[in-house]
Protein backbone atom coordinates (compact mmCIF):
# COMPACT_ATOMS: atom_id res chain seq x y z
CA UNK A 1 0.00 0.00 0.00
CA UNK A 2 2.75 2.65 0.91
CA UNK A 3 4.45 1.44 -2.33
CA UNK A 4 1.68 2.32 -4.31
CA UNK A 5 1.17 5.52 -2.28
CA UNK A 6 5.09 6.70 -3.29
CA UNK A 7 4.39 5.54 -6.62
CA UNK A 8 0.69 7.77 -7.14
CA UNK A 9 2.76 10.74 -5.67
CA UNK A 10 6.25 10.54 -7.28
CA UNK A 11 5.19 13.09 -10.24
CA UNK A 12 7.28 15.17 -12.01
CA UNK A 13 6.41 18.21 -15.01
CA UNK A 14 7.43 17.24 -18.42
CA UNK A 15 5.73 18.57 -21.88
CA UNK A 16 3.61 15.76 -22.46
CA UNK A 17 2.85 14.99 -26.57
CA UNK A 18 0.05 12.65 -26.67
CA UNK A 19 -1.85 11.58 -30.03
CA UNK A 20 -5.19 13.11 -30.67
CA UNK A 21 -8.01 13.29 -33.55
CA UNK A 22 -5.74 14.65 -36.69
CA UNK A 23 -2.48 14.45 -35.02
CA UNK A 24 -1.43 15.44 -31.74
CA UNK A 25 -1.81 17.46 -28.15
CA UNK A 26 1.36 19.05 -26.46
CA UNK A 27 1.02 20.63 -22.65
CA UNK A 28 2.83 20.83 -19.46
CA UNK A 29 2.03 18.56 -17.50
CA UNK A 30 2.81 16.59 -14.21
CA UNK A 31 3.46 13.18 -15.39
CA UNK A 32 4.36 9.84 -13.65
CA UNK A 33 7.03 7.05 -13.94
CA UNK A 34 5.00 5.49 -16.98
CA UNK A 35 5.76 8.01 -19.33
CA UNK A 36 9.68 6.62 -19.03
CA UNK A 37 10.17 3.42 -20.84
CA UNK A 38 12.07 0.87 -19.40
CA UNK A 39 16.45 1.12 -19.51
CA UNK A 40 19.38 0.94 -16.49
CA UNK A 41 19.50 4.93 -16.07
CA UNK A 42 17.05 7.08 -14.47
CA UNK A 43 18.30 10.69 -14.75
CA UNK A 44 16.78 13.45 -12.98
CA UNK A 45 17.06 16.21 -15.53
CA UNK A 46 17.90 19.99 -15.20
CA UNK A 47 18.65 21.08 -18.67
CA UNK A 48 17.31 20.61 -21.86
CA UNK A 49 17.81 23.19 -24.94
CA UNK A 50 15.83 23.88 -28.26
CA UNK A 51 16.93 22.64 -31.29
CA UNK A 52 15.20 23.26 -34.55
CA UNK A 53 14.53 19.46 -34.70
CA UNK A 54 12.20 19.60 -31.70
CA UNK A 55 10.38 22.48 -33.26
CA UNK A 56 9.28 20.27 -35.71
CA UNK A 57 8.39 17.59 -33.43
CA UNK A 58 6.65 20.28 -31.23
CA UNK A 59 4.58 20.95 -34.03
CA UNK A 60 3.71 17.59 -35.37
CA UNK A 61 6.14 18.04 -38.74
CA UNK A 62 8.22 15.91 -40.43
CA UNK A 63 6.82 12.48 -37.87
CA UNK A 64 9.52 13.21 -35.60
CA UNK A 65 7.41 11.70 -32.59
CA UNK A 66 6.90 8.21 -33.01
CA UNK A 67 5.53 7.11 -29.84
CA UNK A 68 3.03 8.68 -27.70
CA UNK A 69 1.97 9.65 -24.86
CA UNK A 70 6.08 10.80 -24.68
CA UNK A 71 8.00 13.65 -23.89
CA UNK A 72 9.97 15.49 -26.64
CA UNK A 73 13.36 17.16 -26.19
CA UNK A 74 15.94 15.46 -28.37
CA UNK A 75 18.81 16.26 -25.44
CA UNK A 76 19.05 16.93 -21.94
CA UNK A 77 21.97 16.95 -19.30
CA UNK A 78 21.38 16.33 -15.65
CA UNK A 79 22.47 14.22 -12.76
CA UNK A 80 21.87 10.30 -12.29
CA UNK A 81 18.86 9.28 -10.20
CA UNK A 82 19.26 6.14 -10.16
CA UNK A 83 21.56 3.25 -12.22
CA UNK A 84 21.45 -0.62 -12.57
CA UNK A 85 24.77 -0.03 -14.75
CA UNK A 86 28.36 -0.46 -13.58
CA UNK A 87 28.97 2.53 -15.46
CA UNK A 88 26.69 4.91 -13.66
CA UNK A 89 26.40 5.72 -10.44
CA UNK A 90 23.46 7.99 -8.74
CA UNK A 91 24.91 12.13 -8.39
CA UNK A 92 26.61 11.09 -11.87
CA UNK A 93 26.36 13.99 -14.32
CA UNK A 94 25.47 12.78 -17.30
CA UNK A 95 24.58 13.94 -21.19
CA UNK A 96 22.03 12.57 -23.52
CA UNK A 97 22.03 13.82 -27.21
CA UNK A 98 20.37 11.50 -30.03
CA UNK A 99 19.81 7.82 -30.15
CA UNK A 100 16.01 8.49 -30.60
CA UNK A 101 15.42 9.98 -27.63
CA UNK A 102 12.55 12.94 -28.19
CA UNK A 103 11.26 11.21 -31.52
CA UNK A 104 10.57 7.43 -30.44
CA UNK A 105 11.78 7.66 -26.96
CA UNK A 106 10.76 10.07 -23.86
CA UNK A 107 13.05 12.87 -23.79
CA UNK A 108 14.49 15.47 -22.13
CA UNK A 109 11.80 18.12 -22.03
CA UNK A 110 10.94 16.16 -19.02
CA UNK A 111 11.87 16.72 -15.28
CA UNK A 112 13.06 12.56 -15.33
CA UNK A 113 14.08 10.71 -18.00
CA UNK A 114 15.31 7.49 -18.54
CA UNK A 115 17.83 6.13 -20.56
CA UNK A 116 20.07 2.98 -21.78
CA UNK A 117 23.68 3.50 -19.89
CA UNK A 118 25.38 2.96 -23.26
CA UNK A 119 23.93 5.86 -24.56
CA UNK A 120 25.13 8.68 -22.06
CA UNK A 121 28.43 10.64 -21.94
CA UNK A 122 29.52 11.64 -19.03
CA UNK A 123 29.61 15.21 -18.30
CA UNK A 124 33.37 16.53 -19.19
CA UNK A 125 35.41 17.74 -16.37
CA UNK A 126 35.09 21.67 -15.96
CA UNK A 127 31.65 22.14 -18.03
CA UNK A 128 28.26 22.56 -16.29
CA UNK A 129 25.24 20.57 -17.65
CA UNK A 130 23.92 24.09 -18.05
CA UNK A 131 27.26 24.47 -20.61
CA UNK A 132 26.11 21.28 -21.45
CA UNK A 133 23.01 21.88 -23.14
CA UNK A 134 24.22 25.15 -24.45
CA UNK A 135 25.92 23.29 -26.95
CA UNK A 136 23.68 20.51 -27.12
CA UNK A 137 22.69 18.41 -30.07
CA UNK A 138 23.37 21.64 -31.82
CA UNK A 139 26.67 22.39 -31.08
CA UNK A 140 27.91 18.38 -30.76
CA UNK A 141 26.57 17.91 -34.73
CA UNK A 142 28.47 21.60 -35.17
CA UNK A 143 31.63 19.42 -34.02
CA UNK A 144 31.09 16.50 -35.71
CA UNK A 145 31.31 18.84 -39.11
CA UNK A 146 34.57 20.80 -37.71
CA UNK A 147 35.96 16.95 -37.23
CA UNK A 148 34.66 15.30 -40.22
CA UNK A 149 36.52 18.80 -42.16
CA UNK A 150 39.74 17.98 -40.14
CA UNK A 151 39.54 14.33 -41.13
CA UNK A 152 38.94 15.37 -44.84
CA UNK A 153 42.31 17.27 -43.96
CA UNK A 154 41.10 20.51 -44.56
CA UNK A 155 43.99 22.56 -43.12
CA UNK A 156 43.37 26.30 -41.22
CA UNK A 157 44.15 29.11 -43.35
CA UNK A 158 41.51 28.29 -46.11
CA UNK A 159 38.25 29.78 -46.30
CA UNK A 160 35.37 27.94 -44.65
CA UNK A 161 31.62 28.96 -45.25
CA UNK A 162 28.78 28.20 -42.48
CA UNK A 163 25.56 28.58 -43.59
CA UNK A 164 22.61 28.97 -41.84
CA UNK A 165 24.95 30.99 -39.53
CA UNK A 166 22.70 32.59 -37.04
CA UNK A 167 20.88 29.32 -35.97
CA UNK A 168 22.10 26.93 -33.26
CA UNK A 169 24.65 24.55 -35.46
CA UNK A 170 25.60 27.70 -37.71
CA UNK A 171 26.64 29.79 -34.59
CA UNK A 172 29.24 27.28 -32.81
CA UNK A 173 30.13 26.25 -36.00
CA UNK A 174 31.24 29.83 -36.44
CA UNK A 175 32.78 30.42 -33.14
CA UNK A 176 34.80 26.55 -33.17
CA UNK A 177 35.99 27.39 -36.48
CA UNK A 178 37.28 31.03 -36.33
CA UNK A 179 38.94 29.37 -32.84
CA UNK A 180 40.63 26.68 -34.40
CA UNK A 181 42.26 29.32 -37.25
CA UNK A 182 39.93 29.12 -40.08
CA UNK A 183 38.74 32.15 -42.31
CA UNK A 184 34.92 32.06 -41.25
CA UNK A 185 32.54 33.03 -43.96
CA UNK A 186 29.05 33.64 -42.48
CA UNK A 187 26.09 33.08 -44.27
CA UNK A 188 22.97 34.54 -43.15
CA UNK A 189 19.53 35.68 -44.24
CA UNK A 190 19.53 38.22 -40.95
CA UNK A 191 21.72 41.13 -41.49
CA UNK A 192 20.73 42.32 -38.24
CA UNK A 193 23.00 39.64 -36.59
CA UNK A 194 26.33 40.19 -38.33
CA UNK A 195 27.47 42.34 -35.34
CA UNK A 196 26.76 38.90 -33.30
CA UNK A 197 28.30 36.58 -36.40
CA UNK A 198 31.76 38.68 -36.15
CA UNK A 199 31.62 38.94 -32.26
CA UNK A 200 31.77 34.67 -32.86
CA UNK A 201 34.49 35.11 -35.12
CA UNK A 202 33.45 35.44 -38.39
CA UNK A 203 35.55 37.20 -40.62
CA UNK A 204 32.66 38.17 -43.41
CA UNK A 205 29.22 37.86 -43.75
CA UNK A 206 27.68 37.44 -46.45
CA UNK A 207 24.08 38.03 -46.96
CA UNK A 208 22.19 34.12 -48.26
CA UNK A 209 20.32 36.04 -50.79
CA UNK A 210 23.18 35.92 -52.72
CA UNK A 211 23.65 31.73 -52.55
CA UNK A 212 19.82 31.16 -53.25
CA UNK A 213 19.12 31.51 -56.89
CA UNK A 214 20.06 28.35 -58.67
CA UNK A 215 23.73 29.02 -60.07
CA UNK A 216 25.81 26.90 -62.54
CA UNK A 217 26.66 23.42 -61.26
CA UNK A 218 30.86 24.93 -61.45
CA UNK A 219 31.37 28.32 -59.88
CA UNK A 220 34.60 29.91 -59.26
CA UNK A 221 36.42 27.79 -56.28
CA UNK A 222 36.13 29.65 -53.33
CA UNK A 223 35.37 27.43 -50.57
CA UNK A 224 38.20 25.13 -48.74
CA UNK A 225 35.45 23.74 -46.59
CA UNK A 226 31.55 24.18 -46.30
CA UNK A 227 29.82 23.29 -43.01
CA UNK A 228 26.10 23.43 -44.39
CA UNK A 229 23.27 23.38 -41.75
CA UNK A 230 20.34 24.35 -44.74
CA UNK A 231 20.19 21.87 -47.65
CA UNK A 232 18.91 22.90 -51.11
CA UNK A 233 19.80 25.51 -53.85
CA UNK A 234 22.25 26.85 -51.00
CA UNK A 235 24.11 23.64 -50.34
CA UNK A 236 24.09 23.21 -54.54
CA UNK A 237 26.14 26.38 -54.78
CA UNK A 238 28.06 25.87 -51.87
CA UNK A 239 29.20 22.55 -53.43
CA UNK A 240 29.85 24.40 -56.76
CA UNK A 241 32.38 26.86 -55.12
CA UNK A 242 34.06 24.23 -53.34
CA UNK A 243 37.62 24.41 -54.10
CA UNK A 244 39.28 21.29 -56.01
CA UNK A 245 39.99 18.52 -53.11
CA UNK A 246 37.78 20.34 -51.20
CA UNK A 247 35.00 19.11 -48.69
CA UNK A 248 31.87 19.81 -47.21
CA UNK A 249 30.18 18.70 -44.53
CA UNK A 250 25.82 18.49 -44.71
CA UNK A 251 23.99 18.47 -41.59
CA UNK A 252 20.89 20.32 -42.00
CA UNK A 253 17.32 20.98 -44.19
CA UNK A 254 16.31 24.17 -42.14
CA UNK A 255 16.28 25.19 -45.80
CA UNK A 256 15.06 21.86 -47.73
CA UNK A 257 15.95 18.20 -48.45
CA UNK A 258 16.39 18.45 -51.76
CA UNK A 259 19.66 18.94 -53.53
CA UNK A 260 20.13 20.56 -56.83
CA UNK A 261 23.45 20.01 -57.78
CA UNK A 262 25.25 17.60 -60.73
CA UNK A 263 28.26 15.30 -60.06
CA UNK A 264 30.22 17.85 -62.13
CA UNK A 265 32.04 19.13 -58.66
CA UNK A 266 32.52 16.08 -57.87
CA UNK A 267 34.07 14.18 -60.63
CA UNK A 268 36.10 17.28 -61.85
CA UNK A 269 37.14 18.36 -58.60
CA UNK A 270 37.23 16.14 -56.03
CA UNK A 271 34.80 17.99 -54.02
CA UNK A 272 33.84 15.59 -51.12
CA UNK A 273 30.15 15.82 -49.60
CA UNK A 274 30.56 14.65 -45.79
CA UNK A 275 27.31 13.62 -44.59
CA UNK A 276 26.95 14.03 -40.69
CA UNK A 277 24.46 12.69 -38.21
CA UNK A 278 24.72 13.40 -35.04
CA UNK A 279 21.98 11.00 -33.59
CA UNK A 280 23.80 7.76 -33.59
CA UNK A 281 26.79 8.73 -33.94
CA UNK A 282 29.46 6.12 -32.30
CA UNK A 283 30.46 6.25 -28.69
CA UNK A 284 34.00 7.15 -29.36
CA UNK A 285 33.29 9.75 -31.51
CA UNK A 286 30.67 11.20 -29.27
CA UNK A 287 33.27 11.40 -26.12
CA UNK A 288 36.28 12.63 -28.85
CA UNK A 289 33.62 15.80 -29.74
CA UNK A 290 32.74 16.43 -26.19
CA UNK A 291 36.34 16.68 -24.93
CA UNK A 292 37.16 18.88 -28.03
CA UNK A 293 34.41 21.12 -26.98
CA UNK A 294 34.98 21.24 -23.55
CA UNK A 295 38.50 22.36 -24.19
CA UNK A 296 37.47 24.71 -27.70
CA UNK A 297 34.79 26.96 -25.95
CA UNK A 298 35.07 28.96 -22.86
CA UNK A 299 32.18 29.62 -20.52
CA UNK A 300 31.96 33.13 -22.41
CA UNK A 301 31.28 31.90 -25.62
CA UNK A 302 28.32 30.38 -24.81
CA UNK A 303 26.86 32.94 -22.74
CA UNK A 304 27.38 35.07 -25.89
CA UNK A 305 24.86 32.45 -27.68
CA UNK A 306 22.74 31.91 -25.39
CA UNK A 307 19.13 32.44 -24.07
CA UNK A 308 17.56 30.50 -21.29
CA UNK A 309 13.41 29.90 -21.22
CA UNK A 310 11.68 28.19 -18.90
CA UNK A 311 10.12 24.60 -19.84
CA UNK A 312 7.19 26.13 -19.83
CA UNK A 313 8.21 28.74 -22.16
CA UNK A 314 9.08 26.11 -25.23
CA UNK A 315 5.94 25.56 -26.54
CA UNK A 316 5.23 29.31 -27.87
CA UNK A 317 9.22 28.89 -29.27
CA UNK A 318 8.55 26.33 -31.68
CA UNK A 319 7.11 28.54 -34.35
CA UNK A 320 10.22 30.98 -34.10
CA UNK A 321 12.46 28.26 -34.46
CA UNK A 322 11.09 27.15 -37.41
CA UNK A 323 10.70 30.60 -38.92
CA UNK A 324 14.82 30.77 -38.57
CA UNK A 325 14.24 33.65 -35.67
CA UNK A 326 15.80 31.62 -32.80
CA UNK A 327 19.11 33.61 -32.86
CA UNK A 328 22.11 31.09 -31.37
CA UNK A 329 21.39 28.42 -28.37
CA UNK A 330 18.43 28.40 -26.59
CA UNK A 331 18.86 26.54 -23.23
CA UNK A 332 15.84 24.92 -21.08
CA UNK A 333 15.50 25.17 -17.73
CA UNK A 334 13.76 22.18 -16.41
P1 LIG B 1 18.24 26.75 -36.12
O1 LIG B 1 16.83 27.03 -36.45
O2 LIG B 1 18.80 27.24 -34.85
O3 LIG B 1 19.18 27.29 -37.30
C1 LIG B 1 18.84 27.13 -38.64
C2 LIG B 1 19.27 28.36 -39.39
O4 LIG B 1 19.11 28.14 -40.79
C3 LIG B 1 18.43 29.60 -39.10
O5 LIG B 1 18.82 30.26 -37.94
C4 LIG B 1 18.70 30.43 -40.35
O6 LIG B 1 19.98 31.04 -40.20
C5 LIG B 1 18.82 29.37 -41.44
N1 LIG B 1 17.57 29.19 -42.19
C6 LIG B 1 16.32 29.05 -41.68
N2 LIG B 1 15.42 28.90 -42.67
C7 LIG B 1 16.13 28.95 -43.84
C8 LIG B 1 15.76 28.89 -45.21
N3 LIG B 1 14.49 28.71 -45.58
N4 LIG B 1 16.74 28.98 -46.12
C9 LIG B 1 18.03 29.14 -45.76
N5 LIG B 1 18.44 29.23 -44.47
C10 LIG B 1 17.49 29.13 -43.52
O7 LIG B 1 18.39 25.15 -36.22
P2 LIG B 1 19.57 24.22 -35.69
O8 LIG B 1 20.83 24.97 -35.74
O9 LIG B 1 19.12 23.53 -34.47
O10 LIG B 1 19.60 23.12 -36.85
C11 LIG B 1 20.03 23.48 -38.14
C12 LIG B 1 19.77 22.34 -39.10
O11 LIG B 1 20.63 21.25 -38.77
C13 LIG B 1 18.35 21.81 -39.03
O12 LIG B 1 17.94 21.45 -40.32
C14 LIG B 1 18.49 20.58 -38.16
O13 LIG B 1 17.48 19.65 -38.41
C15 LIG B 1 19.85 20.09 -38.58
N6 LIG B 1 20.50 19.27 -37.59
C16 LIG B 1 20.98 18.06 -38.00
C17 LIG B 1 21.63 17.24 -37.14
C18 LIG B 1 22.21 15.97 -37.65
O14 LIG B 1 22.51 15.09 -36.84
N7 LIG B 1 22.41 15.83 -38.95
C19 LIG B 1 21.73 17.58 -35.71
C20 LIG B 1 21.31 18.95 -35.40
C21 LIG B 1 20.68 19.73 -36.32
P3 LIG B 1 20.27 32.53 -40.71
O15 LIG B 1 19.18 33.37 -40.15
O16 LIG B 1 21.62 32.85 -40.22
O17 LIG B 1 20.22 32.47 -42.23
Amino acid sequence: MRAEHAMSTDTFKAIVARKAEGGQSVALEQADESLLPAADVTVDVAWSTLNYKDGLALKGLGRILRTFPMAPGIDFAGTVRTSDSPEFKPGDQVILTGWGVGETWSGGFSARARARSEWLVKLPEGMSPRQAMAIGTAGFTAMLCVMALERHGIETGGEVLVTGAAGGVGSIAVRLLSRLGYRVVALTGRPEEAGFLTGLGASEILDRAVLQAPGKPMQSERWAGVVDTVGGTILANAIAATKAEGAVAACGLAGGTDLPTTVLPFILRGVCLLGVNSVDAPMARRQDAWARLARELTPADLDGLTQEVALEDVLGLADDILAGKVRGRTVVRI
